[in-house]
């Protein structure tokens, strides 16, 4: 036969794998507690291999050619601000010009026999799907990573884990399932979502077989709480979850089953970001695999620390597929970095506040309406429902956001001050609240008709 045939084991040094990043539980006696002087030298070195890399592409070439950067600027941390930033609509114009992978992967499928890869497609929520083509070493390190933010939130080695996401060209479904089986040893019943198994038998084998987690949205995990209800199961007795690494509800979800839920971070081009700690001040970076930066949405640049502004993600764990200066237009802040309570160094980010594609100006402010929607939820006494408007009243630019509140007549001016002055200060601008009963919003926002719920609508003219 010709050429040479490297079987996915023979493709990654797992020696070296597991030096380069750790995985749990060994990395939170380890890394985790690194210093930051220690953890800022370690990102400026691989980023600079991974600069070298990323230059071998012909988009990051492209553009970094044209912005007069090249690896070799790398000199600080710092740096890493001249490197252009792109987005999602870049990304979809390298594919259209070079389908079907676009010109910005680093692997490639006619060299599969050397170095295996698979390939994954984002979501397709927000326009036509994105590919990734990830190295074997891309999807163990990836692995790790998920392991890791699993841990932390309660998965322990060996334990029985549902995993109730669709297996698809999307990657979710198989980047948990490589972290349970590959890394931590778990047990995975590869359900799917209620689709392939229907809930009640998700209800009978997670009682059954005592699973610690059961993988899937907030909303699907609530829904099955309710079945087990109706099925004469008590979802905090007769259950055994030890974990909620699902994004949802969070009270609803602990009062549910009685587990702490801690949140995490990540996207289908760069796999898991960061994970809340206990303290839940923040989710810490993993920083041996990632620099994140907040970057101003218009300008691109780096905005300081405590101010809002858009995810712009550089990955340095990965041999294919670079991604470097993403601004994922994902809404969140950073820390100073300080040692958090937990022992850890590392960098943390505030939880996701919205996405930035509909960035509003408002008298000179960036707002942006799921944000507002975030802020003003912020109080049990309101339901999960808002929709924004922004009106233009006399010759002044206003911002209105209307809640959804069951709440007596007479407390709801309390309500709605509360929630006003919630938005003034953490968002600096004053916003207009108002009221709205059960259902009345639901026209605006389509929330029976559509599977996105509409937030936002600008009234003023030429908006
Ligand atoms: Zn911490």
């Amino acid at each position: 036969m010709s050429g040479t045939l490297r079987r996915p084991f023979e493709a990654v040094d797992h020696a070296a794998l597991m030096a380069a990043h750790a995985p749990p539980p060994e990395y939170f006696e380890g890394d985790w507690l690194l210093g930051p002087e220690e953890i800022e030298a370690r990102q400026l070195a691989r980023l600079r291999e991974r600069a070298e890399r990323a230059y071998r592409v012909p988009f990051f070439r492209k553009r970094w050619d044209a912005a007069g950067v090249g690896p070799g600027d790398l000199q600080r941390l710092d740096d890493l601000s001249r490197f252009p930033a792109y987005r999602v609509d870049d990304i979809r114009q390298s594919i259209e010009a070079n389908p079907p992978l676009g010109d910005y992967q680093g692997a490639s499928i006619d060299g599969a026999c050397e170095e295996p890869v698979r390939i994954f497609m984002s979501g397709a929520t927000t326009g036509a799907p994105r590919p990734t083509v990830y190295t074997q070493w891309d999807r163990e390190a990836g692995a790790i990573l998920m392991a890791r933010a699993l841990y932390l939130q309660g998965v322990r080695p060996g334990d029985v884990v549902l995993n109730a996401w669709a297996y698809s060209t999307h990657n979710g479904a198989f980047a948990f399932d490589e972290a349970l089986h590959k890394w931590l040893n778990c047990v995975v019943l590869t359900t799917g979502t209620g689709n392939v198994t229907s809930s009640r038998r998700q209800v009978e084998l997670a009682h059954q077989y005592q699973a610690t987690a059961i993988l899937t949205t907030g909303d699907y995990l609530l829904h099955l709480a309710e079945v087990a209800r109706e099925m004469g199961l008590d979802p905090k007795k007769d259950f055994n979850l030890k974990a909620l690494p699902n994004i949802g509800d969070r009270a609803k979800l602990e009062e549910s089953f009685g587990v702490a839920n801690y949140q995490s971070y990540g996207f289908h081009e760069v796999q898991w970001v960061s994970v809340e700690c206990p303290e839940r001040q923040g989710l810490h970076v993993f920083e041996d695999a990632f620099v994140v930066q907040i970057v101003d949405p218009e300008s691109g640049e780096p905005v300081p620390d405590g101010e809002t502004g858009g995810i712009c993600i550089t990955e340095i764990y990965k041999t294919g597929s670079p991604q470097f200066r993403y601004d994922i237009q994902d809404l969140s802040f950073l820390y100073p970095r300080e040692q958090c309570a937990c022992g850890s160094w590392l960098r943390r980010m505030g939880p996701f506040a919205g996405r930035g594609d509909n960035m509003v100006k408002l008298r000179g402010v960036n707002v942006w309406p799921e944000a507002i929607g975030e802020i003003a939820l912020d109080d049990p006494r309101l339901e999960p429902d808002w929709f924004v408007r922004a009106l233009r009243e006399g010759n002044r630019d206003e911002m209105v956001v209307h809640l959804v509140c069951g709440a007596p007549e007479a407390e709801r001016p309390a309500i709605a001050r509360a929630a006003e002055e919630r938005l003034k200060d953490r968002l600096g601008v004053r916003i207009g609240v108002e009221l709205a009963l059960p259902g009345e919003l639901d026209d605006w926002t389509e929330l029976h008709s559509s599977p996105k719920p509409k937030r936002f609508r600008d009234e003023r003219e030429g908006g």
